[in-house]
């Protein structure tokens, strides 16, 4: 890694006051609706850039939740390596067809709960599930099988979950999820975010995203004074679960969301022969910081059925923790927990 990468100046940025015009960029990066177009969406294609032994691939072709992958993340995996655990995070595999017990479609049963796109389970926060559209299908994903056609706050325009938003009394954090909320244009983010803003009690802003990680292009000029240029605190949280995930170009895009947000930190979900060694983790963190961005979440699983060969137990899980805080600083130790129905919170996992 070149020392040239880590010397991005914090000074020299755009003035977020400019005008709307995009700012003239020395090196325009690539557009990100181009390398979502261009991302890999066929098994043999992926097989011929990684060079992966056809006869060993136990791979399937999984026509409700596809393969997609975009080609700069394809880039950071290792050739001819089956392990590689980027590789494992999105390459669809005959193991997501056996079953496990407790395993269903909505295992945090919200399918049902979500209102005009809104979810509610927490005080003050109200999570919108915004699109199913993602940069990358992650194998493990609880959302999975979430019914967005019906759901889905972008269905009929944003004024209903608007609505429903300032009809729920207390709200203080509105959370823009998905599936991967910046599938959307910053256009239409603006506009979102606007009726957010007039919404009275709401102070915080949250983006749930994997873009910065997958696609690091989509951290663009019109997206950080977005962020920068509402009345909103605002939090970004993103998610990525092994250092191999943050390369240079990722490293810079989150310096770039670093200026624009108050709050930027990681969520990762803690997979079974992707991440569970602590060594990876105490990797993972360290990477992480190296980026400007503070571990927050390490995610158990959730028991979304197809998912079920990337389980780590909960008593695996908590040794595994409990061995990277005798490595990391505190700041640098995520928070271990399980996403239960019903719950009032998070529930730590010990
Ligand atoms: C995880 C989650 C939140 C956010 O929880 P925090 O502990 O504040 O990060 C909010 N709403 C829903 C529905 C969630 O699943
Ligand atoms: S980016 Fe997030 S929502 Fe999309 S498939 Fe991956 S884990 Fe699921």
């Amino acid at each position: 890694m070149s020392a040239e990468s880590y010397s991005f100046d914090k000074r020299n940025r755009t003035p977020l006051s400019a005008s709307n015009k995009e700012p003239a960029r020395p090196k325009p990066g690539p557009d990100w609706k181009q390398e979502l177009r261009e991302a890999v969406r066929d098994l043999d294609e992926l097989a011929g850039l990684l060079e992966l032994p056809r006869d060993r691939l136990d791979a399937i072709a999984s026509p409700d939740f596809p393969l997609l992958v975009p080609r700069s993340f394809v880039a950071r995996m290792r050739k001819r390596d089956l392990q590689d655990p980027l590789l494992r995070q999105v390459l669809p595999s005959i193991a997501e067809t056996r079953r496990y017990d407790g395993f269903s479609g909505d295992p945090l049963r919200e399918h049902a709960l979500a209102r005009n796109g809104c979810l509610q389970k927490y005080a003050g926060r109200v999570l919108l599930v915004l699109t199913a559209a993602c940069p990358v299908h992650c194998r493990y994903c609880f959302r999975r099988e979430f019914p967005y056609a019906e759901q889905a706050a972008t269905r009929a325009g944003f004024e209903p979950a608007l609505a429903t938003i300032r009809n729920t009394a207390g709200v203080t954090e509105v959370i823009l999820s998905g599936g991967d909320p910046l599938s959307l244009t910053n256009e239409k983010l603006a506009d979102l975010v606007g009726g957010i803003e007039d919404i009275p009690g709401v102070r915080t802003l949250r983006i749930h995203t994997r873009f910065p990680i997958v696609l690091p292009a989509r951290i663009d000029p019109g997206l950080t004074r977005l962020l920068s240029g509402t009345r909103m605190q605002t939090v970004v949280v993103v998610h990525a679960n092994h250092a191999a995930e943050i390369d240079d170009s990722v490293v810079s895009a989150a310096r770039e969301l670093k200026q624009a947000t108050d709050l930027l930190l990681n969520q990762s979900v803690l997979l079974r022969g992707i991440n569970d060694d602590a060594e990876s983790l105490v990797s993972l963190s360290e990477r992480l910081h190296l980026a400007g961005i503070l571990p927050y979440y390490l995610h158990v699983l959730d028991r979304v059925a197809g998912a079920g060969h990337f389980e780590v137990g909960d008593a695996d899980a908590a040794r595994l923790v409990a061995a990277i805080r005798h490595r990391l600083p505190g700041y640098l130790v995520p928070r271990l927990v399980r996403e239960l129905p019903g719950e009032l919170s998070k529930t730590p996992v010990y």
